[in-house]
């Protein structure tokens, strides 16, 4: 059957998660989901590819407040030995369109992630007059992703699909504390 052919030729599934520009406003007090993917490890390293200096700041806000947590570890990586890529673009059309950041991730058959690319959109940022605590929370966000975060409803998760004031709270610090009983799976292809 077609597919089952499908699955077989879809050895490497690429998940793309992004951030919406704009301000809904949802209430609810579940928890953060996370994604049938996950790295096999509770850490992973990085690199950044952007030169901006400011860009970079940002990250390693982002990282120090993930880090902090003690679930999940972003450790420096080099050019030639990393996981996932953090970087900016200027992009503001097609699936840029609207958004504030936005993580490719790749994952194995099996369903565990096997690299990852971070974008902060910063001529959207800057459109929609982004502070550097926004955009803090815009790479929380996306390095939410990175670990295997899903959108979340919850009003105070840095997982909310529109999120741009809200850190990492505890209910994302508990999802990614779970993360390991989590199942991993070779869900189908998902766009968000
Ligand atoms: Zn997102």
């Amino acid at each position: 059957m077609k597919r089952k052919r499908m699955r077989l030729v879809l050895m490497v599934l690429t998940v793309i998660l992004s951030l919406n520009l704009g301000s809904i406003v949802e209430a609810s007090s579940a928890a953060t989901p996370f994604s049938s993917h996950r790295w096999r490890q509770p850490e992973v390293t990085y690199v950044f590819k952007t030169k901006s200096n400011y860009y970079r700041s940002i990250y390693k806000k982002a990282i120090k407040a993930w880090n902090k947590t003690g679930d999940f570890k972003f450790i420096a990586g080099t050019s030639k030995d990393h996981d996932v890529v953090l970087t900016t673009s200027t992009a503001t059309t097609g699936k840029y369109n609207m958004l504030a950041g936005i993580t490719f991730t790749k994952a194995n058959s099996v369903g565990y992630f096997t690299s990852a690319t971070v974008k902060l959109l910063r001529k959207n940022l800057a459109t929609y007059k982004y502070s550097k605590a926004d955009r803090v929370h815009v790479a929380e966000h996306e390095l939410g992703h990175v670990i295997g975060l899903q959108h979340s409803t919850n009003s105070h998760s840095v997982m909310m699909a529109n999120n741009r004031y809200n850190a990492i709270a505890g209910v994302d610090k508990t999802a990614v504390a779970k993360r390991d009983i989590m199942a991993v799976g070779k869900s189908s292809l998902s766009l968000q």
